[in-house]
């Protein structure tokens, strides 16, 4: 058994200043935060706030300014290009908004990709894909194409990708941006029941105030700062 409450992530006074031309937009302005394993956490806030960036940030795609990143015992941003090119292979799932599924692939192709990457046998490819459509409920899809699939279909199957290489840490942007309401409801649902049967964490970044209700906590976000603090 593992222990629930193992921190995945402890941020620690993140500054993301980005330059253009010659003005400086500060999208993150000391943000701290943690996730533990098994949580299912939140960042909501209006368009700018920071959210996109944070993720990044958090997933190893984007450095910090300042600030350190422990995602279990590594400060991720002290790691080369390439060992952290290697951390978000191997222990981070990325969900996007768009979907971002290959269209010439079925559905078991597309969350295979990942296995195929960090060099997974065929046997083990199998069965752990199909364990994977079998959680999100698209065994009967496998062989499908995204375009053949609904909008909250083919996000399940993002899910599916994601939770594939049994990452730690799933970091989802917007998710449900592209779904209506119910829709986006058994998504937050999935994510929750997620959490509670896998060795996972999820960060979900959104501005949908109907998903609070599934989260453990969620971070408020406003001018690239949290604005709640968290005492549990
Ligand atoms: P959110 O995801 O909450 O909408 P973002 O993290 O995308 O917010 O953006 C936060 C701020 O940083 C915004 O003011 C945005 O314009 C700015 N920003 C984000 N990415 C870049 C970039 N690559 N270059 C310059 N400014 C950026
Ligand atoms: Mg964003």
């Amino acid at each position: 058994m593992t222990n629930n409450t193992e921190t995945v992530i402890n941020a620690i006074d993140i500054v993301r200043t980005y330059k253009v031309d010659n003005l400086e937009v500060h999208a993150l302005r000391g943000v701290s935060f943690c996730v533990n394993t098994g949580e299912f956490i939140g960042l909501i806030g209006r368009s700018g706030s920071g959210k996109t960036t944070l993720l990044n940030i958090i997933g190893g795609l984007d450095r910090p300014t300042s600030g350190e990143v422990w995602v279990y015992d590594n400060d991720i941003t002290r790691l080369s290009d390439r060992h952290l090119t290697d951390f978000r292979r191997n222990k981070v799932g990325f969900i996007f908004q768009s979907f971002a599924l290959l269209p010439t692939m079925s559905a078991f192709e597309n969350v295979e990709l990942p296995m195929r990457m960090v060099g997974k046998s065929l046997r083990e490819r199998r069965q752990r894909v199909m364990e994977c459509l079998d959680m999100v409920g698209l065994t009967k899809w496998a062989k499908h194409r995204p375009q053949e699939m609904s909008g909250g279909q083919q996000q399940r199957v993002a899910i599916a990708r994601a939770l594939v290489n049994r990452p730690g840490l799933i970091l989802a942007d917007e998710p449900t941006g592209e779904l209506d309401t119910a829709t986006s409801q058994t998504i937050f649902e999935l994510f929750k029941n997620i959490t509670h049967h896998e060795n996972v964490a999820i960060v979900m970044t959104s501005h949908d105030p109907a998903a609070e209700q599934y989260m453990t906590y969620t971070y408020r976000m406003a001018d690239g700062r949290i604005t709640n603090e968290r005492t549990a």
